[in-house]
């Protein structure tokens, strides 16, 4: 049986919303697409404890038109879309509640690819599939992408170098204080590459396991989470949860460079010019992250790795082509970089409408 949709009133500039509930399974899902200019919408199903239903749709908003920028920039021939379910993974997952899921992804047809993202994974997304072909990420099968998170560090870890090539003058990490907020799936991941690369970690997570582990591991520091932001420290990897970088953190903040995987780092826009203004560098984050989804998307696309390699490796040109536009200009890094999507989005929307 399939789940209560509700149609939900399309905000401005999205092209659909919809709410999903089960009540046997507990499932409460939103699903945004944000675009489909570029192609059928793609991006990862988060589970999370939400505070309100009203928060969690805030969210998947949010995180569905920044997908629309990362596919768009990451050259992928997708759309932009995001799913959330409301609830505690550790708790409130269930077979029955993923298949629900899958069932409501088939719903939409194929206007929607989803994988798994913060609080859902392979193993997930395997039984979601079993309704539907719309969840990718898949550990097994033709083109099977498998965890996103490992394409995801390198990507960060190499824009991360190009950075620091232009605000220290060298790509050498050696010695470099880096603090990694999130040790999760990328986190961990991104602090094993700094360690081999020597830099100074510094790392910080609500799960006391992850940061025992980075300290046993990879000679990390540790900090507790409230203190993040009064750490001294040259570079700052956000790779747990969005909204972090605030009016309130940014004046602190001793970091010359940013980046890192979490999506929708800034709390709001105006943010990034008060990062300009403070001499510090933001490598915006639907660039750098859009490791995991480009390695989705040949999953999706039912491409070979080249195709992946390829767009993997013009992450890194793109920032670097960023950093000059943006020293070029004086506008910010985001600033260019949505100028750099609108126009693909643009250009997509044109060739449509000739079609
Ligand atoms: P994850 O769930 O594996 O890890 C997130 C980690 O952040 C967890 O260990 C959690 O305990 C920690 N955390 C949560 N709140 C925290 C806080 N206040 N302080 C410190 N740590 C905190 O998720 P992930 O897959 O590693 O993704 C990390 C971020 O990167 C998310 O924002 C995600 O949307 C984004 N992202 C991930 C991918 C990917 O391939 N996994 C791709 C693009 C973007």
């Amino acid at each position: 049986m399939l789940p209560v949709i509700h149609e939900l009133p399309t905000p401005p500039g999205f092209e659909r919303l919809i709410f999903a509930e089960e009540k046997d399974c507990g499932l409460k899902t939103y699903i945004a697409i944000h675009s489909t200019a570029c192609g059928p919408a793609a991006g990862g199903c988060r589970m999370w404890n939400y505070d309100s239903d009203e928060a969690a749709k805030e969210d998947v908003l949010l995180l569905a038109k920044g997908m629309t920028s990362k596919n768009a920039i990451a050259g992928l021939g997708l759309g932009g879309g995001k799913s959330v379910i409301v609830g505690d993974p550790k708790t409130d997952k269930s077979e029955d509640l993923l298949r629900a899921f899958g069932k409501v992804i088939q719903y939409l047809n194929g206007s929607y690819f989803t994988a798994e993202d913060v609080g859902t994974s392979p193993e997930d997304m395997a039984i979601v599939a079993q309704e539907t072909p719309y969840a990718v990420g898949l550990n097994g099968g033709n083109f099977a992408s498998g965890d996103p998170s490992p394409f995801t560090a390198e990507g960060v870890f190499q824009c991360l170098k190009a950075g620091a090539g232009n605000v220290f003058g060298t790509e050498n990490l050696k010695g470099k204080r880096v603090l990694v907020q999130g040790l999760g799936h990328v986190g961990m991941s991104l602090v094993e590459k700094l360690h081999a690369n020597g830099a100074d970690l510094i790392v910080s997570d609500i799960n006391a396991s992850l940061v025992d582990h980075a300290v046993a591991e990879f000679g990390a520091k540790s900090c507790a989470s409230e203190n993040v932001f009064d750490t001294d420290m040259d570079i700052f990897a956000p790779c747990a949860l969005g909204g972090i970088l605030t009016h309130e953190t940014v004046e602190k903040l001793t970091a010359k460079l940013i980046c890192g995987a979490a999506n929708n780092q800034l709390a709001n826009p105006l943010i990034a010019d008060e990062i300009q203004k403070r001499g510090i560098t933001y490598l915006p984050d639907y660039v750098v992250n859009a490791g995991g989804i480009i390695n989705a998307a040949g999953e999706i696309l039912k491409q070979g790795n080249q195709y992946r390699d390829e767009r993997l490796k013009q992450i890194t040109s793109r920032i670097r082509d960023i950093m000059v536009l943006s020293d070029q200009t004086g506008k910010t890094t985001i600033q260019i970089a949505d100028e750099m999507v609108d126009d693909i989005l643009l250009q997509a929307t044109q060739k449509e409408g000739a079609a």
